[in-house]
């Protein structure tokens, strides 16, 4: 953490603090630059839940913090060239992020929100929801792709 007098990156916490409702660390610094002090805050980042990663089984679950941007990039690279607002990407990803937000979900899998991201783009741009569905549904050889494009086309028709 950077002093805020002097800049320098090092610093001893000389005391710590929790808030009563223990929702927030504060702690005291000493900078061991310049020996001024400062306070720095820590909570928990409210709302967003750890993504499992699905792993093959036999090797434990990765976790890692919901990125609702690095959601959005993988969102972008299926709707490549297609007719698809850049508002309408945004919606999707903020609706899922509130939805996170509001049930106050702790963990989810990937192949969930994938699920999710699916659903979305369904409805916006059927190529991008067939580009999305191949990656994440993980289909790997042509008969899946159709079993899928299949589903889509009973769906709409
Ligand atoms: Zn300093």
């Amino acid at each position: 953490m950077r002093c805020p007098h002097c800049g320098a990156s090092q610093s001893r916490v000389v005391d710590t603090t929790s808030d009563p409702n223990n929702e927030e660390i504060r702690r005291r610094r000493v900078c061991l630059g310049c020996d001024q002090r400062f306070s720095t805050v820590e909570s928990v980042r409210a709302g967003l839940p750890l993504v499992v990663k699905d792993r093959a089984s036999g090797i434990p679950a990765r976790r890692e913090p919901f990125d609702a941007e690095k959601l959005h990039q993988s969102i972008l690279i299926a709707c490549a060239k297609r007719p698809i607002p850049a508002p309408a990407v945004d919606r999707l990803v903020d609706g899922i992020e509130s939805h996170f937000r509001a049930e106050n979900i702790a963990e989810i899998s990937s192949r969930e929100i994938g699920q999710m991201v699916i659903d979305g783009l369904h409805a916006l741009d059927e190529i991008a929801y067939i580009r999305y569905a191949i990656v994440f549904l993980e289909l790997d050889d042509l008969a899946a792709v159709r079993d899928e494009i299949d589903r889509v086309l009973n769906r709409t028709n």
